[in-house]
């Protein structure tokens, strides 16, 4: 090697080892600024931050999809459950990046199986659902049980809980980033813990949930949290967003 060059090289390594070595301060590594602001968290209800969807207590933050009016669902024991036939409903709000926590129960009563038993589901804008199903002991296509994003990404595990039990979804929503020409430049996200054990690591999301064909990506901006009426009497309460 050429002496001048190898000189240049233990020059510039010298100079490195000596600025990382004059680094001797702890506190050099420290920074203040900006400081997280105080959220009070509770284990009882939701964090200080959070919007409330509902709370038990009335639905005043949702409509039916259908037409934007009144929900036909029934307000009953802290609970907003289905009624067959009235069609989803969504929050009045929209939303882009959040921290969701739902909780949601399928019927005690067993009447069907696979997709015909406990079915509804969260639509992340609308668009992107999460499955909601009564998936104990009762199998159907993985793509499509409790904790998938349904047709795309199947659960980790099966985290369900017995039939009329309340269950928790806590979720990471990321979503998708559409550029001027209405191209998607990055996929939605998800995270999705259930009952408290990990069922979604970071999903990419591929698109719309379609029943039969392929997911799409049309440009939008924020959406509502949609909650679906499959015709069983699947019940939710506790909704609260984080926003991101
Ligand atoms: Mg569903």
């Amino acid at each position: 090697m050429n002496r001048l060059l190898l000189s240049g090289i233990l020059l510039v390594v010298g100079a490195i080892s000596t600025c990382h070595a004059q680094i001797t301060d702890p506190k050099a590594t420290e920074f203040w600024e900006p400081e997280p602001r105080v959220v009070t968290p509770s284990a009882a209800k939701a964090p200080s931050d959070a919007i409330v969807l509902f709370d038990g207590s009335n639905t005043s933050e949702w409509v039916a999809v259908k037409d934007g009016k009144a929900i036909g669902w029934k307000l009953e024991g802290g609970a907003m459950t289905v009624v067959k036939g009235t069609g989803a409903i969504r929050s009045k709000k929209e939303f882009g990046d959040y921290q969701l926590h739902i909780e949601w129960r399928t019927p005690a009563v067993v009447e069907s199986e696979g997709q015909g038993r406990g079915n509804s589901g969260i639509f992340m804008q609308g668009r992107y659902e999460l499955q909601v199903l009564d998936s104990y002991k009762n199998r159907t296509y993985s793509n499509g049980q409790a904790g998938s994003i349904y047709k795309q990404s199947m659960p980790l595990v099966n985290a369900c809980m017995p039939p009329g039990e309340w269950q928790t979804y806590d979720v990471i929503y990321t979503a998708p980033r559409f550029n001027a020409d209405g191209i998607r430049v990055s996929p939605g996200y998800i995270t999705v813990m259930q009952n408290g054990v990990l069922v979604q690591n970071h999903t990419e999301i591929k698109g719309t949930t379609e029943y039969i064909g392929m997911p799409k990506n049309i440009a939008h901006g924020k959406g509502p949290l949609e909650l679906q009426d499959h015709g069983n009497p699947v019940s939710y309460r506790n909704i609260w967003v984080r926003e991101l």
